[in-house]
């Protein structure tokens, strides 16, 4: 039986297209008898607010020319709607914080504004000369790429140890989505210290980490590393930014998380727990 899908984008994101209708992820996630999903909007900003802990570190946030606020009442609404359509699935509200702990204001300012069941801490951006930049295939081009995810799980370490207001980890490598093929295969253990440490200061932490299967797939060594830093619980996210990609790959995933020693929770609807 497949779990609930906790990422889940739709038009309401800025990175998404206006066809990716919060009523055709509905209506996939039924088609796969998935019990719940959560749509999990971007929330990212282009310039600091006065208290925002990254404006204290006297970096400037880098150009973010397609960025857009998020809409918390037309979402709302949309949401609302689905909730009556889809009366056979649980549908959760949520968003995707990007760098939480550096747009921590803006981050608190949208949780007011809305009632969110979810939420996603990720970080999309790390810093370099003196600017917060995306992780991309850009950024890889300017810093070496063993020396570019060191500083990822560096600023990850950060993320997870401030008191940013999230549940989950999302994607906790997103950078290797980028990795180039002239550096060679991507090696997880070549970052396992990186790894562990994360991992424990997120399992102190008390929130889940998301095995995220847009990502390349996190391998049962990876996961079981989560379940030795003591972590209790695995969500499961699609991270969809298409109706169709609902659910992808949960399959494979439950078998790697479930290799890893994690179990079901207590319903359908909740986190895998050790
Ligand atoms: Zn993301
Ligand atoms: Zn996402």
């Amino acid at each position: 039986m497949l779990p609930a899908d906790h990422h889940v984008h739709s038009r309401w994101s800025w990175d998404t297209q206006a066809t990716s209708t919060m009523e055709l992820a509905c209506a996939r996630a039924v088609e796969l008898g998935l019990p719940a999903l959560a749509f999990t909007e971007h929330v990212d900003f282009t310039a600091w607010v006065h208290d925002d802990a990254g404006n204290h570190r006297g970096q400037t946030v880098g150009p973010r020319p397609r960025v857009q606020p998020f809409d918390v009442a037309g979402y709302s609404a949309d949401l609302s709607r689905c909730r009556e359509m889809f009366p056979q699935l649980r549908i959760l509200s949520g968003i995707e914080a990007g760098e939480p702990h550096l747009f921590s204001d803006s981050v608190a300012a949208v949780l007011n504004s809305g009632q969110f069941d979810r939420v996603l801490g990720s970080l999309h951006a790390i810093e370099h000369r003196g600017e917060l930049q995306f992780v991309d295939h850009t950024l890889f081009g300017r810093l070496e790429a063993h020396d570019l995810m060191r500083r990822y799980f560096e600023e990850l370490l950060v993320l997870v140890e401030s008191s940013a207001a999230f549940g989950i980890l999302a994607h906790c490598d997103y950078a290797r989505r980028y990795w180039p093929a002239a550096a060679g295969d991507y090696r997880e253990d070549e970052f396992e210290d990186g790894y562990r440490t994360v991992f424990r200061a997120l399992a102190a932490s008390g929130r889940a980490l998301e095995v995220n299967t847009r990502s390349p797939l996190a391998s049962v060594d990876l996961v079981r590393w989560w379940w030795q830093a003591g972590g209790e619980a695995v969500s499961f996210g699609s991270d969809a930014h298409d109706p169709y990609s609902v659910g992808n790959r949960f399959g494979v995933a439950l078998d790697v998380v479930e290799a890893a020693g994690f179990r079901p929770g207590r319903d359908r609807f909740d986190f895998w727990r050790r």
